[in-house]
C-alpha cells in the first residue's frame, strides 16, 4: 500500500495522549496529522458506547473525569458539554458496604464506635498507625497512615487480585492514590472539577478530532504502514516494548477481563462501583454503567472487572525492576530524535486522563515544533 500525501506528523494511538496533540497540531499550526490506531474506535481507553440495551457503556472500565486543573478542563470544554458528577464507590467486606476511601463513617460502621469529629478521628489513626522512617513501597504508605487492619481489610486482597502483587512489592504511589479522610465526605474524589462528558466520552473525541488537516486509519497497526507513509515526524503513544521489537525483553502490563451482564431490574447495587475488597471474589470491582450517565432505562448493564496478565495493555505495573527495564526502552528512545513517546503505555505512567491532556498541552506550549 502506498499513502502518496505527505503528512507532518504520523500519530500512533487515537487515545488522550494522539488525539489532543493531533487535534492542536492542526487546528493551531496548520499541520497534516495522519493518526494510525490499531483498534476499530477513536478514544483509547476512554471509549464508550451505547449497548443494544440502550446503555452507555464504558469498554475499559468507568473514566471518571476529575481534575483541579482549570486549563484541561476549558480545554476539553471546547468539544464537549458536561454534566456534573461525582463518583462515590463503596467497598463490600464480608457481605457488608462501607465508604472507600476510607473515612469517618467506614470507621463507625467497621469498630462500631461513634466518632464525631475529625480530631477524633486522627487521634483514632494515630492510635492504630506504624511510625515508619521511609515509605518504600505501598504496605508501608498505607499502614503509615491507617494502621495494620484497615490495611489488611481493604487494601491487601483487592491490590493482590488488581496487580497479581503484595503491596509492599508494588510503589507507595499505588496505594497512595487513595486518600484517607477524617471527615464524612464519600466521593471518591474531591477535585474542583468533577464532570462526565454529556454525550460521553466517544462523541467529544469525535469533535475533537473533526478537522480538515486530520486524518485515520482505524484497524491499523502503524508497523503494517510506516514505511508506506510519507511523513516527517512520528509521535508513539503505544507501549515501549513493542516499538523497539522487545529488545531488552516484555514489559509487564497489567490488563483486565471484563465480562458484561445485562440484568432485568431497573437498577442492580446502591451506587455506581463497589469494590469488592476481601478474597472471597475473583473481580475486583463491579460497574454499573447507567449510574455514571444519564440513561434512563428499565434494564441495567454491569461489568465485573477480571485483573489478568495478558490482553490489552492497561496499566503500567509501578515496580523497582519494572522502572529500570523501562529506563533501557527510554534509553533506545532518546537516541531518536524525530520520535516523540508520550502517554500512559509510552511513558510507562499510572497517569490519569487529566494528567495526559495536561502533558500534551505543556508539551505544545514549550515547544511549537514538539520534536
Ligand atoms: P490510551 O488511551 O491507552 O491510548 C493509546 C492508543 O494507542 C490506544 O487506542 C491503542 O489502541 C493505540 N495503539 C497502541 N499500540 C498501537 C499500535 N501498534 N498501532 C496503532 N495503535 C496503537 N483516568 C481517569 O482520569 N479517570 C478514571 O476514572 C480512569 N479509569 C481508568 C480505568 C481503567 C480500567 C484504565 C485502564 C484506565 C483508567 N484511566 C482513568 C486512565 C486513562 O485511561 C488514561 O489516562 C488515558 O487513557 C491515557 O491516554 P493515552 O492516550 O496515553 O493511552
Ligand atoms: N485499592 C485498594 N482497595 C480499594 C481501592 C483501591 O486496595 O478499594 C488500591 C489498589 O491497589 C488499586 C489502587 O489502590 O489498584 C488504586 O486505586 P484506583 O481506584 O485509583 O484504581 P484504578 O481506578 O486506577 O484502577
Amino acid at each position: 500500500m502506498k499513502i502518496n500525501r505527505e503528512y507532518d506528523y504520523l500519530i500512533v494511538g487515537a487515545g488522550f495522549a494522539g488525539s489532543v496533540l493531533a487535534e492542536r497540531l492542526a487546528s493551531q499550526q496548520n499541520k497534516k496529522v495522519l493518526i494510525v490506531e490499531k483498534r476499530n474506535h477513536i478514544a483509547g481507553n476512554a471509549y464508550d458506547e451505547y449497548d443494544e440495551h440502550g446503555i452507555l457503556v464504558h469498554r475499559y472500565g468507568p473514566h471518571i473525569f476529575h481534575t483541579n486543573n482549570k486549563l484541561v478542563f476549558d480545554y476539553l470544554s471546547q468539544f464537549t458539554e458536561w454534566r456534573f458528577y461525582e463518583h462515590k464507590v463503596l467497598a463490600s467486606l464480608n457481605g457488608e458496604l462501607y465508604p472507600i476511601p476510607i473515612n469517618r463513617i467506614t470507621l463507625n460502621k467497621l469498630y462500631g464506635m461513634n466518632l464525631q469529629t475529625d480530631e477524633e478521628v486522627k487521634e483514632y489513626f494515630q492510635s492504630v498507625r506504624e511510625e515508619k522512617n521511609v515509605i518504600l513501597n505501598s504496605e508501608d504508605i498505607i499502614v503509615s497512615r491507617v494502621g495494620r487492619d484497615l490495611f489488611e481489610k481493604f487494601m491487601r486482597y483487592y491490590t493482590k487480585k488488581q496487580w497479581n502483587l503484595e503491596p509492599k512489592e508494588l510503589s507507595p504511589s499505588v496505594c497512595g492514590r487513595i486518600p484517607v479522610r477524617t471527615n464524612a465526605d464519600c466521593r471518591y474524589f474531591t477535585d474542583k472539577y468533577q464532570f462526565m462528558p454529556k454525550e460521553g466520552y466517544t462523541k467529544m473525541f469525535e469533535k475533537m478530532l473533526n478537522h480538515k488537516n486530520i486524518k485515520i486509519f482505524m484497524n491499523t497497526d502503524y508497523k503494517k504502514i510506516m514505511n508506506d507513509v510519507r511523513y516527517d515526524k512520528m509521535i508513539y503513544t503505544g507501549p515501549m516494548d513493542y516499538f523497539f521489537d522487545y529488545i531488552h525483553g516484555k514489559l509487564p502490563y497489567r490488563s483486565i477481563r471484563f465480562e458484561y451482564e445485562n440484568i432485568e431490574h431497573e437498577y442492580f447495587q446502591s451506587t455506581a462501583q463497589i469494590n469488592y475488597v476481601d478474597d472471597s471474589f475473583e473481580f475486583t470491582r463491579v460497574v454499573e454503567h447507567k449510574r455514571l450517565s444519564e440513561n434512563k432505562t428499565t434494564t441495567t448493564t454491569i461489568s465485573r472487572e477480571y485483573p489478568q496478565i495478558n490482553g490489552e495493555p492497561f496499566y503500567p505495573i509501578p515496580t523497582y525492576e519494572n522502572k529500570m527495564k523501562y529506563n533501557l526502552y527510554k534509553k533506545e528512545s532518546a537516541k531518536i530524535k524525530s520520535i516523540l513517546f508520550c502517554g500512559r503505555l509510552a511513558e510507562y505512567q499510572y497517569y490519569n486522563m487529566d494528567q495526559v491532556v495536561s502533558r500534551m498541552l505543556n508539551m505544545l506550549k514549550d515547544n511549537a515544533g514538539l520534536i
